[in-house]
């Protein structure tokens, strides 16, 4: 076959074969197989010799008007392309058609073409039964044109899956069904550290395995992988921690059925991650002071309560009020009180031990928890806060606070309620003068 400029890119070469044969089953000089729809133009998909160069219309030639069974037509008759020509090389004097309609190109066949002085025009033995066979030789060229389409649509879904493959930044692995082989993307091939492509299978469960021990969740994952082994069927969702990333891995089998394969997706998910720990924290942190707010305090507050019950073990809870903060505000402005609110946070919470709560539950009103601290102790600390309070100014501004405080010792209690107790000895503490720690 003689290559040319339009040559397709599928193997064509049961076309040509079929084509060749055809023209020397004719003792035809030239014979050109094209693809033909409704708009008459013929894109030649093989030829014998020489192939057309360039597609061609065959709205003039009337090959529709020719019952070509009985035989080839003089050349007269039929207005051949100068495509065609140029590739015969010489003047036609017969042309015989092979109509090969298909679905999706109705118009399709093989043109045959006889020069004036073919040398075996005449003794070709075929040439006579050619005519009779051309129905059964168009058919044939028909299925053929009709297995090429199908074939050139899969292999554009097939590029099309490629594109796709490598454009998404999920690092995907396709485990073909026999599970002999995988298909690896390159964001995979960087994550996993194997060539990207084709893999043995067996190559890449050894690298999905360092991966997945490498991880900082490696012995939670092994465990949830574990009673996997050798199941066919699962689906899941996991998050591996490599490094500082987080992955959420997504696995599943192809159409629901493992016998067709099974693809991983890997997806980084750190930024996510980040920015929902960043609000969940947010929604539990008062902005001013950082420290834990209401919402956060009630949640965490009612947990330590019920475990400490659980164990058995005392608990303090105290209510901090700063004295006469509104005339701070009056004295020194809006902005000074709030360094002091924050100045307040700082001090209070570097006289806390790590297990030890402390929030703003708003305005200049604070509350503490005191895991394990008995009445006694509890009491202690509470006078240390106070006397630290007082010890010093705060942004340049003297200030005191009123404690009123609630020890638990085991007992069953809800948060509110015992908040509402340590309010009453703090209602009580400011009563008495303020600057003071009261219990209730
Ligand atoms: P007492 O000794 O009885 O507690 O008197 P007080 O002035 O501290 O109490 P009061 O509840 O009357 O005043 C609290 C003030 O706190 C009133 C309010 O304007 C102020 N405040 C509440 N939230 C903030 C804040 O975020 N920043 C500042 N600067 N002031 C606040
Ligand atoms: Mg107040
Ligand atoms: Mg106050």
């Amino acid at each position: 076959m003689t290559t040319e400029a339009a040559a397709p890119t599928l193997d064509d070469d049961g076309l040509l074969a079929l084509t060749r044969f055809a023209r020397m089953a004719a003792g035809a000089d030239l014979a050109v197989a094209f693809e033909a729809g409704e708009d008459g133009i013929a894109v030649p998909l093989a030829a014998d010799p020489s192939r057309p160069p360039f597609p061609f219309s065959i709205s003039n030639m009337r090959l529709g008007e020719h019952d070509w069974s009985k035989g080839a037509r003089p050349a007269s008759q039929i207005r051949l392309p100068s495509t065609i020509l140029a590739a015969l090389g010489r003047p036609a004097r017969d042309v015989l058609f092979l109509p090969a309609p298909t679905d999706e190109s109705p118009r399709s066949g093989v043109l045959l073409l006889f020069s004036a002085n073919a040398a075996w025009q005449c003794d070709c033995p075929f040439r006579d039964g050619m005519a009779q066979g051309v129905p059964m030789l168009g058919k044939v060229f028909a299925q053929m044109l009709t297995s090429r389409r199908s074939m050139m649509k899969r292999r554009l879904l097939g590029e099309r899956f490629h594109d796709l493959f490598e454009s998404v930044s999920s690092a995907i692995v396709i485990l073909e069904g026999d599970g002999t082989t995988a298909l690896v993307n390159q964001a995979a091939a960087t994550l996993l550290s194997i060539p990207a492509g084709e893999t043995p299978a067996d190559r890449l469960a050894i690298a999905m395995r360092q991966l997945r021990e490498g991880a900082l969740n490696a012995a939670a994952l092994a465990e949830t992988y574990a009673p996997l082994q050798g199941q066919l069927d699962y689906d899941l969702i996991t998050y591996w921690m490599i490094g500082d990333r987080q992955f959420e891995v997504d696995t599943h089998p192809i159409l629901g059925d493992g016998a067709n394969g099974r693809i991983w997706l890997f997806n980084d998910v750190t930024a996510q991650r980040k920015a929902q720990e960043e609000l969940r924290h947010m929604a539990g942190t008062d902005p001013l002071t950082g420290l834990s707010n209401r919402r956060s305090f009630a949640a965490t507050g009612q947990t330590l309560i019920d475990r400490l019950r659980r164990e058995g073990r005392p608990m303090t809870v105290l209510m901090l009020d700063i004295d006469h903060f509104k005339s701070i505000n009056d004295r020194f402005g809006h902005p000074v009180g709030d360094k002091v609110l924050q100045a307040m946070a700082r001090r209070c919470r570097a006289l806390m031990r790590d297990h030890d709560l402390i929030a703003r539950l708003g305005g200049e009103e604070f509350a503490v928890l005191l895991p394990y601290a008995s009445a006694e102790e509890g009491a202690a600390i509470a006078e240390r806060l106070r006397a630290a309070v007082a010890a010093e100014p705060m942004a340049e501004v003297d200030v005191h606070v009123s404690i009123g405080g609630v020890t638990l010792n085991g007992e069953d209690a809800v948060l509110d309620e015992v908040l509402g107790q340590a309010d009453k000895a703090l209602y009580d503490a400011k009563a008495g003068g303020r600057n003071r720690v009261l219990f209730a």
